[in-house]
Parts: C-alpha cells; structure tokens; sequence
C-alpha cells in the first residue's frame, strides 16, 4: 500500500517528538492534516483559514508550523523576507532533500548542489541499492551571524 502525504510527515513528526521528547498533541496533528490538503505553497493565513473549523488558536498553528520547519516536514521560504507572508511547502516524501539548516534560528534552505547528486547516484554499493538521499547541512545562517556579531 502506498503512503500518502500525511502518513510520511506524520512518521517524520513523530521521530521528532520522540528525539525531542517533546508532548505530542492532537491539534497538532489536526493542523498537519490541514497542511497535506492544502495547495503547495502556502501562508499561515491561508493555514489559519483551513483550520477554522478545528478551533485552534492563533498561537497553536504559528508554533505549529515552527516545529513543522524544524522537525523537516515544512520549508519556510526565507526569499519573501520583506513581505509580510513567509510561504511554506511540505518538503516531506520528496525524492532527494538537501538543505542547509539554521542551529540557531531553525532556517532551511534547500540546497542545489548537482556534483553532490552526480556523485551519490555515481555511487556503487556492494548488496545495496539506492534510492533517494536526505543531505543536512547545519551552520549559521547570515542573519543569525550578524546578529551575534553585534552582540560581541
Ligand atoms: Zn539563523
């Protein structure tokens, strides 16, 4: 049987609640489902607007969709900064994932390195056949740099 959208972020939520021995909760679970019907990508307005009818607050679907982001499920497109609506895209269940990670502030970018792709398919493994790759790279965005350069 093939997994749908929801069932791959849901697995993926779930490690990270777990490593994080974080509570898991019901609304959240709720919102995710919001998220794998919704046209990829999205805002938090129109987030906010799907889940009226769970009742949730306001404070819930933001933190929501932090933990989304930081947990791999969710890109948070950093490109409109400047504009009021940061937009989102489920990156779960994706073939091949490389991105460059924020330890600090949690910001993804995804990351177009081809020769990294070339040479992992290129790759031969004894008794192992590959499918798909997931590449994190964690540093310090830009922003975060600057920001605790000030602060020295
Ligand atoms: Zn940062």
């Amino acid at each position: 049987m093939r997994k749908s959208l929801f069932d791959i972020a849901y697995e993926q939520l779930h490690r990270y609640i777990t490593e994080n021995n974080l509570r898991h909760s019901a609304k959240r679970t709720q919102i995710l489902q919001e998220i794998c019907l919704l046209p990829q990508p999205f805002t938090e307005e129109q987030l906010e607007q799907a889940c009226e009818p769970l009742h949730v607050a306001r404070a819930s679907i933001f933190n929501a969709l932090n933990m989304f982001v930081l947990a791999q499920i969710l890109h948070a497109d950093s490109r409109h900064r400047g504009q009021t609506h940061t937009q989102y895209e489920l990156i779960t269940g994706r073939g091949t994932r490389m991105e460059v990670i924020c330890k600090q502030c949690g910001r993804v970018t995804e990351l177009r390195d081809k020769a990294i792709v070339k040479m992992i398919k290129e790759k031969h493994y004894s008794n192992f056949e590959p499918q798909h790759f997931t590449l994190f790279v964690y540093g310090e965005c830009k922003v975060c740099r600057q920001q605790n350069a000030k602060k020295a």
